[in-house]
């Protein structure tokens, strides 16, 4: 990976937004205004560590449109966070929800710390006080603007950021919405967890299933027997490496902050993680090798490589040695423009984060409507279901006179739970954003390259909609 980056993050988002804005017809006013990022919180607050030091904190939380309201997107905690990075990751959620049909303009929040320097306690009253600089600023609501979890934060930030603004806030009836990713106890949604990771997983298999895709790439149509190599076993890798393993995929390389491992027979991403958690390391897993550096699993053989960890991982100079056929972009970010003309003319498919890693999103967008909504997804009709369901099969059974196996019976009785109900809306979610970018590339052949059919699809669905506000008239 190369120090010296000639754009930054967000110049790089704009960049491909200007390359896709040339496939579409919008005026060129427009096309700014979707461009441009409408508020920016810069925040310093001070908060008092453990030894009794005064820390002042720097971050942010940015709207890059508000062509729909709440504006979403998740929270970060790292060091590297700084105002143009997030400002590249609040736009790419305005167009990552408008490519799956969120209906959500798109922000960012970030905290410069690095998680692992601070106790649990820090880590609260980082994140409360900066809810509470949120709050005061008109920065946070259900209606205005809801966060969620991003890199190195989880459903325990999420809690404290709902109880912060539930204190703030007493008598919201729908204050639960104002954030998402929450544990399901506060109002979560069962599914959310895993949802990034089984939205790049259906997204992929939708691809994996394109015949005419499958062979410009070599390939056989199916995830069935696919080698893949994942980078980051966080949230989004550990449960992209499942996903892929459980539907038959042979995950040969996993690599992580501290290196990386190969198995040529395939790695199970539980194992795994208990044995980092044993051991606190992902090296020296029993029947791997260990890679010399971690950034060598970017470049191994495989059919699907999985960046899932941070932005800018693969730039123009390890692009060239990457052999990976498919590269499902669970991160945010993870390659360069650079690296990505160099995988157009290689003729690797490159599939997009700004809508392959929208699972979180769009799970977040079913938790927000269940919080408004006050009542569990599946509630009201799974035992009505269940009811119906025993009558028709006891009717067909008495009719033909013949009886239904236990496990088919289990199978056609059964009534949605919330699980379900998310698990299918994000199926047809992904599945839908997939269909909807392949058929702008099939309609223009001149489109060179997946992310830009996405660019044009968001461009097309938020210029519509602030055409529809009669802002641009
Ligand atoms: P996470 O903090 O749970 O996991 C990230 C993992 O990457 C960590 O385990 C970390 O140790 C590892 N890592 C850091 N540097 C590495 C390196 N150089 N090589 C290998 N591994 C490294 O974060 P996450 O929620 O899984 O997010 C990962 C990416 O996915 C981010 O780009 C994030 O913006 C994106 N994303 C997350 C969600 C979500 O729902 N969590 C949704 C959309 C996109």
């Amino acid at each position: 990976m190369s120090s010296q980056k000639p754009y930054s993050f967000f110049q790089s988002v704009e960049r491909s937004f200007d390359k896709a804005a040339k496939f579409t017809q919008w005026e060129s006013g427009l096309l700014e205004q979707i461009k441009a990022c409408n508020s920016i919180y810069s925040m310093r607050f001070p908060v008092k560590m453990d030894d009794g030091r005064i820390e002042v904190i720097e971050a942010y939380r940015i709207q890059h449109s508000q062509h729909k309201t709440p504006c979403k997107g998740g929270i970060r905690f790292s060091m590297a966070v700084n105002q143009d990075e997030v400002m590249a990751l609040a736009s790419l959620m305005t167009y990552k929800c408008a490519i799956v049909n969120v209906p959500f303009g798109g922000a960012k929040g970030g905290i410069k710390i690095s998680p692992r320097n601070h106790s649990a306690y820090e880590l609260e009253k980082i994140t409360r006080r900066y809810t509470a600089e949120l709050v005061k600023k008109n920065f946070i609501g259900p209606g205005i603007d809801v966060p969620a979890p991003d890199y190195g934060t989880g459903e325990r930030e999420m809690s404290w950021i709902v109880d912060t603004y539930q204190s703030l806030k007493p008598g919201d009836i729908d204050s639960a919405g104002c954030v998402t990713g929450k544990p399901i106890t506060q109002g979560g949604v069962r599914g959310r967890r895993e949802a990034t990771g089984l939205g790049v997983f259906f997204g992929i298999r939708e691809v994996c299933n394109m015949e005419p895709v499958m062979a410009k790439l070599g390939l056989k149509t199916g995830i069935e027997g696919k080698t893949v190599i994942v980078q980051g076993l966080g949230n989004v890798g550990y449960f992209c490496a499942k996903f892929f393993r459980e539907h038959g995929a042979i995950i040969v390389s996993i690599a992580e902050y501290e290196g990386a491992i190969y198995k040529a027979d395939g790695i199970n991403e539980e194992e795994l993680f208990q044995h980092r958690k044993a051991t606190g390391s992902i090296l020296n897993f029993p029947g791997a090798t260990n890679l010399a550096k971690n950034g060598d699993a970017l470049e191994l053989a495989c059919d699907i490589l999985i960046p899932a960890a941070l932005e800018n991982v693969i730039d123009a100079e390890n692009a060239p040695n990457v052999k990976a056929k498919i590269i499902a972009e669970a991160a945010n970010g993870p390659l360069t423009p650079e690296a990505d003309e160099i995988f157009v003319e290689k003729g690797i498919l490159v599939v997009p984060d700004m809508y392959l890693n929208a699972g979180g999103v769009t799970v977040s967008y079913f938790e927000w409507l269940k919080n408004l909504s006050h009542v569990r997804y599946g509630r009201m009709e799974k035992r009505f279901t269940e009811n119906m369901n025993a009558h028709i099969l006891n009717q067909i059974e008495g009719l033909t006179g013949k009886t239904v196996g236990p496990k088919d019976k289990e199978f056609i009785m059964h009534g949605a739970e919330e699980i379900d109900l998310v698990h299918s809306g994000l199926e047809e979610t992904m599945i839908n954003a997939t269909r909807e970018i392949m058929e702008i590339m099939e309609a223009n052949p001149t489109i060179p390259d997946m992310r830009t059919a996405a660019y044009v699809s968001a461009i097309n669905k938020v210029a519509i909609s602030y055409t529809e506000l009669g802002i641009f008239p």
